[in-house]
């Protein structure tokens, strides 16, 4: 029989894009009450309330919060823009706003969707751990703001606002817009043919539907004096969980 939890009211940041939609009908799934809000509309759900705006503007986002219990923040510009001032506003000044509309709101709880990148610095890792510190020369602007971002939100953890950051990897699974697609792209246009390193360097994607566990997880928690608050945690597929 399934497990019915209490209706406990999510806002879902970036719940437009492929991660946040998946997040979305995953909370929907488990009886959450979901508010989506995102700078487009992407999809329709009777179930969801949603609101357009732009997570920088404090005012846009507090309507989405009322009564809100966690906020999950996924949303951020596409790792491929080489504009050094979008992510910064977005990913940096952005995550602020969020923050602080999170504790003028009195939402209690705050997930962000980090990035495993924020450790990397272009040298192999293998088995590492959330000890790791750091990149101290962070591959590309996206990482250089989502560091930023990840301390942000893992400094404000306190009393009355409880925080948390999941770190995935390549993300894939349905309606994968990027990593799949501009793979095959690649190797329809004869672009595969070349070997970074030896050609036995391991990548650990992870399959969407593990990323989405893993950041309900991360919100239910995030009780009062949980050893998870104001840490963050990597997500990979090595113990997979099939829906
Ligand atoms: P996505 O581009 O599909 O979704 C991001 C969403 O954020 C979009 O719907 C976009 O409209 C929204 N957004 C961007 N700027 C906004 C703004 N100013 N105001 C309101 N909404 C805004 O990206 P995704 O692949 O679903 O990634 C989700 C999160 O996961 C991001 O934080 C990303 O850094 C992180 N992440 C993704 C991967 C991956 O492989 N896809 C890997 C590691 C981490």
């Amino acid at each position: 029989m399934a497990v019915r939890r209490s209706k406990k009211k999510c806002l879902v940041i970036g719940g437009c894009g492929f991660l946040g939609r998946h997040l979305v009908e995953e909370l929907l799934e488990r009886d959450y009450t979901v508010n989506v809000f995102d700078m487009r509309s992407t999809f329709e759900d009777e179930m969801v309330t949603f609101f357009i705006g732009d997570l920088c503007k404090t005012e846009d986002l507090l309507p989405a919060m009322e009564n809100v219990d966690i906020v999950f923040h996924c949303a951020s510009p596409a790792p491929s823009s080489d504009n050094y001032q979008l992510f910064y506003r977005v990913n940096y000044e952005g995550t602020k706003s969020v923050i602080s509309a999170c504790k003028e709101a009195g939402v209690q709880r705050l997930v962000l969707t980090s990035s495993a990148s924020v450790v990397f610095e272009g040298v192999d890792i293998q088995n590492g751990s959330e000890d790791l510190p750091y990149a101290s020369h962070p591959i590309d602007y996206y990482t250089e703001t989502k560091i930023l971002q990840e301390k942000e939100v893992l400094k404000s953890n306190c009393e009355d606002l409880h925080t948390i950051a999941v770190r995935p990897h390549g993300i894939f699974g349905p309606r994968d817009p990027q990593l799949v697609p501009t793979v095959v792209d690649m190797a329809r246009k004869g672009k595969s043919k070349y070997i970074i390193g030896d050609g036995r360097n391991l990548v650990d994607f992870t399959y969407v539907k593990n990323v989405v566990h893993g950041h309900i997880l991360a919100g239910e928690s995030l009780d009062e004096g949980s050893v998870t608050c104001g840490k963050a945690y990597h997500i990979t597929n090595d113990d997979p969980i099939y829906f």
